[in-house]
């Protein structure tokens, strides 16, 4: 059992379907295992964040690309 600390707070209210907040009167505390699923859904989330602005630029480049060569050869 760890003191849930601000930055857990905020993963907590950012990813689960309850919101915490100081004078809820509710436990204050989270255990181990719950706090490693929530850092793995702040790493999905992070990733998934991170992969489709890489796709999305790619696939910026390829219309870019597109529109280049039908610019030169159209
Ligand atoms: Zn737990």
């Amino acid at each position: 059992m760890t003191v849930i600390t601000d930055n857990l707070a905020d993963k907590i209210n950012t990813y689960l379907p309850i919101s915490l907040s100081d004078d809820d009167c509710l436990p204050k505390n989270i255990c181990n295992t719950c706090t490693d699923t929530l850092k793995s859904f702040d790493s999905l989330y992070l990733l998934a964040q991170q992969s489709n602005e890489k796709l999305q630029k790619i696939l910026e480049k390829n219309r870019r690309d597109i529109e280049e060569e039908g610019g030169r050869f159209g």
